[in-house]
């Protein structure tokens, strides 16, 4: 998608700050973050959001996780914990329509679900 901010970070046209890739997902720092650790992970392949997630494209959700496992080993949180979060559609907050995961961690984020 060629007005995607997202697709524009995976094809390294807007800078990011990259923590892990593969073939099939990228994850960047959050240029805002909302915690100590607060990382995006995107599918390569452009999805709006879990609406569109199909049986043909939903092995992109086994690489998020796989990739957040990773990512969360490296960045020295997986034993602590840490919350994956995913927003979809305007009322789920979602302001960028490529499918995203955000990984937040690094303190006690507490049980609230806002
Ligand atoms: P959403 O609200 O769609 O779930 O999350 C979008 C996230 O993208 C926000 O946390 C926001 O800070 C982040 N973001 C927006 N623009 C950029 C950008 O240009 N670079 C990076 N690294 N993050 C961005
Ligand atoms: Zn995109």
């Amino acid at each position: 998608m060629s007005d995607c901010l997202f697709c524009k970070i995976i094809n390294k046209e807007i800078p990011s700050t990259a923590v892990y890739e593969d073939d099939k997902v990228y994850a960047f720092k959050d240029i805002n973050p909302a915690a100590p650790v607060h990382i995006l992970i995107v599918p390569k392949k452009h999805i709006a959001n879990v609406n569109e997630i199909n049986e043909t494209n939903s092995d992109c959700l086994i690489d998020i996780h796989i990739a957040a496992q990773k990512i969360a080993k490296q960045l020295g949180i997986a034993e602590k914990g840490f919350r994956l979060i995913n927003n979809c559609g305007s009322d789920g907050g979602q302001t960028i329509f490529h499918l995203h995961y955000h990984i937040l961690g690094g303190k006690d984020l507490g049980p609230g679900l806002l």
